[in-house]
């Protein structure tokens, strides 16, 4: 299962159950990256030199891929540290100077509320069904209340694994004059995204868990409204001219790229792309295999019946703490998640503090949730 393109795996018996976290990565990733720092390491867009050419052209075919696989042009696609700086430059340099009011749903991580807030933004919070999903009349009723709205909402839940509905909300916003960011730092590495079909205006997503290296990720938006926006940040690379009376700057991308990017990143990113590109997506079939077990275990507690879900899956074992479990786990070599996930209103909604989260990679298999399913059984014994 894709397993032995990942040196983590080599020499280890662990089971990574942590995936949505971020993901282990292959080694194509990794190749391309110390290729970079042996071979022609050097800063981009700058110099005349043959290396920061070589750099420079890396980075912007890294750009290219990206475009290629999302459906959209090379100039949409703009690097960021991931969908958490993403979605502050958008917050700071485009919501805050358009809108009064960014629409949320219940689910959705820190850091698709935490921007907002800090720029001052009204929000208006979707509520969730039973199932923990978008009802799109509710949604169509809270946008004809608040037409010519900002909408912002992720595309699959870190904390439920809950797919949206994604092309109906966005086709929804664009009626009531609004526009839309889907928060896609999930769903890279789990679903096909063609942005140019869903006619997103906004999508984030980060690189580290869609096998990708960490502190890269970029923000894709349409060009009229990157255009139409002025910078996050100053400095290198980003300006037309300069001068201690005014300023002015290159057009979109390079307008939001300010300073030295995370070069090695980036190209590192192009081939989690790539890889992506190559690889049979098959983890569906393991999360209904992981239901279908976790639901042999005694006491155990789902919170949706929802069949629209990817990625992850999350419970509770009645009466123990899901930390108990993730440290006795952890103590067998098997890496899972317990905590709130970075989506506390949706614990509170439920009544909890957290939950314990299987969450699968293209190398996650049958046999892995088998042995812990059957580690969770032994650790409620424990515990009991
Ligand atoms: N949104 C969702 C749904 C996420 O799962 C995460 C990461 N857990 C983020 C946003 C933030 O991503 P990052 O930390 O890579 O910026």
């Amino acid at each position: 299962m894709n397993k032995q393109d990942f040196p983590f795996f080599n020499n280890t018996d662990i089971i990574y159950l942590d995936n949505a976290a971020t993901t282990q990565k292959p080694q194509c990733v990794l190749d391309a990256m110390s290729e970079y720092y042996l071979n022609y390491c050097s800063n981009t867009h700058r110099g005349s030199h043959d290396l920061g050419n070589k750099a420079t052209q890396s980075y912007e075919q890294a750009r290219k891929t990206l475009a290629d696989f999302f459906h959209v042009q090379d100039n949409e696609i703009i690097f960021t540290k991931g969908t958490t700086e993403s979605i502050n430059l958008l917050a700071s340099s485009y919501v805050k100077k358009n809108f009064d009011t960014v629409i949320l749903s219940e689910l959705e991580h820190h850091s698709n509320i935490l921007p907002w807030q800090l720029q001052d933004l009204q929000l208006e919070i979707i509520p969730l069904d039973k199932d923990l999903n978008i009802d799109l009349r509710v949604f169509e009723d809270i946008l004809k209340e608040h037409p010519h709205s900002f909408v912002s909402i992720t595309h699959i839940s870190n904390a439920f694994g809950i797919v949206n509905p994604v092309k109906e909300l966005i086709y929804i916003a664009h009626k009531y004059d609004c526009k839309i960011l889907i928060d896609g730092a999930q769903a890279l590495s789990h679903i096909d995204i063609d942005l140019k079909d869903l006619d997103a205006d906004f999508y984030a997503v980060s690189a580290h868990k869609a096998y990708g290296p960490t502190g890269v990720g970029c923000l894709y938006g349409k060009y009229a409204l990157l255009e139409s926006m002025d910078p996050y940040q100053g400095g290198g690379s980003m300006i037309d001219n300069v001068s201690f009376e005014y300023s002015t700057f290159l057009a979109p991308p390079f307008r939001f790229e300010a300073g030295t990017q995370a070069i090695a990143e980036v190209i590192g990113f192009k081939e989690a792309i790539n890889y992506l590109k190559s690889i049979k997506k098959e983890e569906e079939g393991l999360l209904s295999y992981a239901k279908k077990k976790l639901l042999e275990l005694e006491d155990i507690i789902l919170y949706t019946n929802a069949t629209n879900v990817l990625g992850n899956i999350s419970f509770n074992i009645k009466g123990i703490h899901h930390e108990d479990i993730g440290i006795l786990l952890s103590k067998q070599n098997i890496m899972l998640r317990t905590g709130h996930h970075c989506a506390l209103p949706i614990m509170k909604k439920l009544g909890i503090n957290g939950t314990i989260r299987l969450s699968f990679a293209i190398y996650s298999t049958k046999q892995e949730i088998d042995k812990t399913i059957k580690a969770i059984a032994k650790a409620v014994r424990m515990l009991r």
